[in-house]
């Protein structure tokens, strides 16, 4: 058990996100690593501070396999410190730069594994809202969970604008865009969102780069919103296998309607019918 922070000592930064740093830390007692992610406050600190505290009460009552688990919440005037399982890996992110492409029998592992989390998380009536290769991590065993609730929240009562808006924009679903066309007011629409998300990361795993608009575009908000609201043609990528563009396709169905549940998902041949095998090298 951690009970202070000045148990913990910094090793090095594993990490910088929009809103603080991740560092390696040593139990001085007991010698365990784990990652202690610092949000600072500064000035003009609500949003910040609000969203600091949303975290830290959703990651109190997550407990999964499929998740990133969260050990001690310190929260002071300044800053707001969350002690985490460390990855040893890093992020699906940091594989990719790596990597550059991953196999269809490794992202049909990683994919089995975010299906499973978000699983668990919807029974839990947790949104992530959030997921991008930056937020998936990999520990020393090569096991993908899900991380970083910052943005995600729990489903109650009415939306508030801003707030759908603000995680990542180019893994964000069509009817987060345009709730008015895609009929995206009615909540059920908010765990299809984290099933688009997942499309997208499975997709950019297996080309190498951010799927939904052409390489070297510089993506501006516009041609986007654009690519992620209308663009008809999905490029699937030469070589993949009809189970792979089957599962891409259920997962980025414009109309979250029509589009694949988790449950649904966790069945289809790409995920179910091979072994769980993540080696990334
Ligand atoms: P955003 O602020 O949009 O979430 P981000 O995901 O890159 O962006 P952070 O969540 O702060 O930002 O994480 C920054 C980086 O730190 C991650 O990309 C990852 O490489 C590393 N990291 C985060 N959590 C851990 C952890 N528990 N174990 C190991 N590395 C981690
Ligand atoms: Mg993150």
């Amino acid at each position: 058990v951690i009970n202070d922070l000045s148990d913990l000592q910094k090793l090095s930064v594993l990490g910088h996100g929009n809103s603080g740093t991740v560092y390696k830390v040593r139990h001085r007692r007991t010698s365990s690593i784990f990652a202690l992610k610092v949000l600072r406050f500064d000035h003009n600190t609500t949003t910040v501070r609000q969203q600091a505290v949303r975290e830290a009460e959703i990651l109190k009552r997550v407990d999964s396999p499929y998740i990133v688990r969260c050990h001690a919440v310190f929260d002071s005037d300044d800053d707001i410190c969350f002690a985490m399982e460390h990855m040893e890996r890093g992020s699906l992110q940091d594989v990719l730069l790596l990597h550059k492409v991953l196999s269809e029998e490794v992202i049909s592992g990683v994919a089995r594994r975010v299906l499973q989390g978000l699983q668990y998380l919807h029974r839990m009536k947790i949104v992530h809202r959030d997921i991008k290769p930056s937020n998936l991590l990999i520990n020393a065993k090569g096991h993908v969970k899900i991380a970083d609730f910052g943005v995600s929240r729990v489903v109650v009562g009415k939306h508030d604008s801003c707030d759908r808006f603000m995680g990542t924009c180019a893994y964000m679903s069509p009817e987060r865009f345009d709730p008015e066309k895609w009929g995206g007011d009615h909540n059920a629409d908010e765990f299809a969102g984290d099933v688009w998300s997942l499309g997208v990361v499975v997709l950019e795993c297996l080309k190498g780069h951010y799927p939904l608009i052409g390489v070297g575009e510089k993506p501006d908000w516009a041609a986007l919103v654009c690519a992620i609201c209308f663009g008809e043609k999905l490029e699937m990528p030469e070589n993949s296998s009809p189970e792979f563009r089957s599962f891409v396709r259920r997962c980025l169905e414009k109309d979250w309607r029509n589009r694949g549940t988790i449950n649904e998902l966790l069945d289809h041949p790409f995920v179910s019918r091979r072994e769980i095998l993540i080696d990334f090298g």
